[in-house]
């Protein structure tokens, strides 16, 4: 194996989420407003399977272990199952996940398992059929269970569950989202609402605090931290103490920035490399790619690209700016 992919800061590299498009069929507010027109890369800039495969086998290489497609929508992308396939055969790669809105999970969940996906992340903000249509300007949350469900079913475990949580729309709902992973025995994920938005709506006030996360699940549902090192996972992760199925995760990053230890990094669907979620630069891999670099240029490349990776980001200083590209873009 080539040396291992560090940072600058002496961060191990062992994450690539990888974004297969910007296209999405959902409008969550907090990520794209509804009835905007997206703008979205030409096809021709959108990276190939093939292209895609060859990024994946030199991030693996580097020491990269655990990859998660995503978008936009991923199940979008036609013949995701060819993909998935393909990337299940990279040497290197121990985890390989799909994030998905799972607007057609049920009738794919068994053809994903069988491509080779170990697992999926489900977005789901509300278990109420108003609220859901609101925050995602789409009323599909019958489509959304039934794709939970599928997935338990087939056994793309564990499967988590993304909610994020936004003032004035679903804090309400916390307590209920916990009795529903403990019911369907899932890992239901709280996220702070983090300003990615491309409508620019974020405010500090509608942030709701992993520390209020907390409380409203304590109050029904008395929470145990699980025990070990949390490592880079972006989740502090709770059990139940009454030993019921089901975890509780509450991913933080606007109270409780956790990018000390950072192990992530992205690739766009354009083929861009970006070190932070609140990165100011891209940095291109698809020249390389398709200007027949070979395989220790590109490695090279990644190299001096993730020697780059910002500290931290800045989302709680007075001169942040958000990020030009929404998290649709940039691949969630
Ligand atoms: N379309 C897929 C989905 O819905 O899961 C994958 C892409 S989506 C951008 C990935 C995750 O990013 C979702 O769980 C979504 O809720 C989250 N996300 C998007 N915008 C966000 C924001 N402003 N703050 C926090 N999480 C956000």
């Amino acid at each position: 194996m080539e040396a291992l992919l560090r940072d600058s800061y002496g961060r191990a590299i062992r994450d690539l989420r990888v974004s297969v498009t910007d296209k999405c069929n959902f409008r969550c507010f907090y990520c794209l407003p509804h009835g905007s027109p997206q703008e979205t890369a030409p096809k021709a800039e959108i990276l190939s399977y093939e292209e895609i495969e060859r990024a994946v086998s030199v991030f693996a290489s580097l020491g990269v272990e655990r990859v998660r497609i995503t978008g936009g929508e991923p199940m979008l992308r036609r013949d995701i199952e060819t993909l998935v396939s393909k990337l299940a055969r990279v040497p290197g790669v121990k985890d390989l996940s799909l994030t998905t809105n799972a607007f057609n999970l049920s009738e794919r969940a068994a053809g994903l398992k069988a491509a080779g996906l170990g697992r999926v992340t489900v977005s789901l903000d509300s278990l109420r059929r108003a609220a859901f249509h609101e925050m995602t300007g789409v009323d599909m949350l019958g489509r959304v269970l039934e794709g939970v469900r599928a997935a338990r079913r087939v056994g793309l475990t564990p499967v988590k569950v993304n909610a994020v949580i936004v003032r004035g729309y679903n804090e309400g709902e916390i307590a209920d989202m916990a009795a529903f992973a403990r019911e369907h025995a899932v890992v239901m994920r709280f996220i702070e609402y983090m300003p990615l938005d491309s409508g620019h709506g974020w405010s500090r006030e509608k942030v709701v605090s992993g520390a209020e996360i907390r409380a409203a699940v304590n109050e029904r549902f008395l929470l145990v931290a699980r025990r070990g090192e949390r490592g880079s996972e972006t989740a502090t992760r709770y059990r139940f103490a009454d030993g019921a199925p089901g975890e509780v995760g509450i991913i933080a990053p606007v109270t409780e920035p956790f990018c000390g230890a950072c192990s992530r990094v992205r690739l766009t669907a354009d083929g861009q490399i970006r070190t932070c979620l609140f990165s100011k630069a891209e940095h291109s891999l698809r020249g390389l790619l398709r200007g027949g670099a070979t395989r220790e240029e590109l490695a090279d490349h990644v190299r001096a690209v993730v020697m780059q990776k910002e500290p931290r980001h800045y989302i709680n200083e007075t001169h942040f700016e958000q990020p030009a590209r929404t998290m649709s873009l940039i691949g969630g």
